[in-house]
């Protein structure tokens, strides 16, 4: 594959490219060329952390008698809660704050949380990015047009003329539909066939809408590929996917707190980026066999700044006990049958994605609020459940109902205020940050 624009394109990022390409061979490696590149990078991992992050330096790793990999099953599982708890214990000493960049993961199983990563990551993820996003759906990774639909509100403008050299030098466009009206989505859908993009990417209900509102209109939109990202895809949604864009739907495993964990092969096959990431799936707290459902837990090999070990993800699967026909010795994930997006939906049916008013109560001060849930009973009602902290004053509560109202932009949904002592888990023992009664 050869263009003449990819050399071009390619000048403006070196290091995602020289990064890249090692991921173009390691790809390639053998079962025990990858476990090995693992174990490496684990014992660096973990040394870094026994002796930098106060959180592990608590913890008194084990001594490695039976070798590194076994020894992370022996190491605590890291939750949400821990986070929450501990976020600061958790950021390596000998780090600053100019070397790492914050994150904050979204609120649909739990309340939000605040971390950290390294600003090498962001090289690391587009260079991941690269091969799977680009490479494994046939696309050239420099040159081709990249459409993003993006489901969350924008967050920090860049002035325009910033904008349109970054989205020219990186070929890459974010087309905004959080909360898109039908005729701003079909204004969006003509906007995105001008783009003529190769790959669309975007959350699998946001992809699902698009694609609705381009049969409805008629609107011709002729990707290479479609990658369905951060959601569950389910098949009829994927079904209306091709059908609109006449092309492949590749389904892309991701999250916040890692980026792309797995991504679709031309196979057809989920394979883990395992040289950043260790995932193993574990039921009833032992290693589930090959095959097996249970609890993804993901070690970030790369994330120093604030390393995530044995991260329990809250999202379920299993690992494939076959192997892939494409070649590749990257493991595969079998299924995630985890949660999808949680939307509040407003009377006139505009979605809002749950997950952008987490911000509302992360902005709080400290011991004010100590759980919160959002119940969703009708289109034009919303119930705030509060287990108040020492701090909270009813001041608070105008602050947060104008906090709600300004990031929903709507007024046509009514708020109330409920405070209470605890606040019921869901049947999988999973405290929701938000529950649709819809
Ligand atoms: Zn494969």
């Amino acid at each position: 594959m050869t263009n003449i624009a990819e050399p071009i394109y390619r000048v403006f990022h070196s290091q995602i490219g020289s990064y890249y390409h090692g991921l173009q061979q390691s790809q390639w490696l053998s079962e025990a060329e990858l476990q090995e590149l693992q174990v490496r990078k684990l014992e660096k991992l973990l040394a870094h952390a026994a002796v930098q992050v106060p959180y592990y330096a608590e913890k008194n790793f084990p001594s490695d008698p039976d070798g590194t990999i076994r020894i992370l099953g022996r190491l605590p599982l890291l939750q949400r809660a821990d986070l929450q708890a501990g976020g600061e214990a958790l950021i390596a000493r000998n780090l600053s704050r100019r070397e790492m960049y914050t994150q904050v993961s979204g609120g649909t199983t739990g309340e939000p949380v605040r971390f950290f990563m390294g600003n090498a990551q962001r090289v690391i993820s587009r260079a991941y990015e690269k091969r799977s996003d680009y490479e494994w759906t046939g696309n050239l990774p420099w040159s081709t047009r990249k459409a993003m639909l993006w489901g969350q509100p924008v967050r920090q403008k860049k002035s325009s003329v910033l904008q349109t050299i970054s989205e020219w030098t990186q070929r890459r466009k974010k087309f905004h539909l959080y909360q898109a009206s039908p005729t701003e989505m079909a204004r969006q859908a003509r906007r995105l066939a001008a783009y003529r993009p190769g790959l669309i990417m975007g959350y699998s209900s946001i992809l699902g809408d698009m694609a609705e509102c381009i049969l409805q209109h008629g609107i011709v939109v002729r990707p290479a590929a479609v990658l369905a990202t951060a959601e569950m895809l389910w098949e009829d949604t994927k079904a209306v996917i091709e059908q609109a864009f006449q092309c492949r739907v590749y389904n892309r495993y991701a999250c916040r707190e890692f980026g792309v964990i797995a991504s679709e092969c031309p196979a057809g096959n989920l394979h883990i980026n395992a040289e950043r990431f260790i995932v193993e799936i574990v039921k009833d707290g032992q290693p589930a066999a090959k095959g097996d459902v249970g609890d993804i837990i993901v070690t970030d090999l790369d994330n120093f700044a604030f390393p995530f070990i044995r991260y329990k993800l809250g999202d379920i699967g299993a690992l494939s006990p076959e192997p892939c026909s494409c070649g590749r010795k990257l493991p595969v994930l079998a299924k995630v049958t985890g949660r999808s997006g949680d939307y509040i939906i407003a009377p006139d049916r505009t979605r809002s994605m749950v997950t952008i008013l987490t911000r509302v109560f992360m902005n709080l001060p400290k011991h004010t609020v100590r759980q919160t849930q959002l119940v969703q009973t009708r289109r034009d009602h919303l119930e705030i459940h509060i287990i108040p902290d020492e701090g909270y004053t009813p001041e608070f509560e105008a602050h947060i109902r104008q906090g709600i109202l300004n990031t929903l932009r709507t007024s046509a949904i009514g708020l109330s205020f409920h405070y209470c002592d605890s606040i019921a888990p869901a049947p999988s023992g999973k405290r929701r940050f938000f529950v649709s009664k819809l």
